[in-house]
């Protein structure tokens, strides 16, 4: 490796922890607006995409909570991480085909996209045979969007309660991703709404474009990936 390119890594990872500060801040000062406790707030580095170099600083900088959206990928990148900084928190926040539910266990603490009873059903299938009990949120469609996952907000309740009650499954949170070109707001109250019936503390929305809002309208952990690392690599 040469000395520039040492520099350029360097500075790569430089800009990376700068915008973490700043995405941080930007989220604390969202929460006192409310007012709310800006430490009722977790920040996940959504790290889909990048490589170990680039998620590597926020670990040495002692950030611990990542999340990836598919299991093959997390698979090429974070048990060598996790091998380093074994108390990470990874969560999977992309979608979750049945045919992955034992990898998925092996390698999430958190499956935050629980959207479908024979999902459930594989999750308490194969967390009994791991003997584990991972933390789960279920997944809404808030927007209704035909091409999206999740959960349609008339079926939460009752989706919800059979996780609990038939697959004695451990939901401690509701997750959602606002459609596109809608404003994110409505979609949060929701969600915010759902949860709160159904006695569910946790919320996963907010991503770089709107976590400000998702803060102000509850949200427990922000998913935040191009305000940290910038364009995606594809
Ligand atoms: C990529 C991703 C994010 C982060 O999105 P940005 O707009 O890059 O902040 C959040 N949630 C999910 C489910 C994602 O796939």
């Amino acid at each position: 490796m040469t000395l520039t390119k040492i520099s350029d890594s360097g500075k790569d990872a430089a800009d990376i922890l700068a915008r973490f500060r700043t995405v941080r801040e930007d989220i604390d000062r969202a929460a006192r607006h409310v007012p709310r406790d800006p430490a009722g707030v977790t920040l996940l580095c959504a790290s889909k995409t990048q490589g170990v170099e680039r998620i590597e600083p926020l670990l040495a900088a002692g950030h611990r909570l990542f999340g990836e959206n598919r299991v093959q990928e997390a698979k090429t990148k974070w048990p060598e991480l996790r091998a380093r900084y074994p108390d990470v928190d990874l969560h999977l926040i992309g979608p979750l085909q049945t045919n992955k539910v034992r990898d998925a266990l092996k390698l999430f603490d958190v499956i935050e996209t629980l959207d479908r009873e024979h999902l459930a059903e594989a999750i308490a299938t194969e967390s009994a045979k791991l003997g584990k009990r991972p933390k789960l949120f279920v997944e809404v469609n808030t927007g209704a969007e035909p091409q999206k996952a999740g959960l349609l907000p008339a079926e939460a309740d009752a989706f919800i309660a059979r996780c609990r009650q038939v697959h004695g499954l451990d939901v401690v949170g509701l997750m959602c991703i606002p459609p596109a070109d809608d404003q994110a707001s409505p979609h949060f109250a929701l969600l915010s709404e759902i949860a709160k019936r159904n006695g569910l503390s946790q919320l996963s929305m907010g991503m770089s474009a709107d976590f400000g809002q998702a803060v102000q309208l509850g949200s427990t952990e922000v998913r935040v990936g191009t305000a940290i690392f910038g364009a995606r690599q594809a």
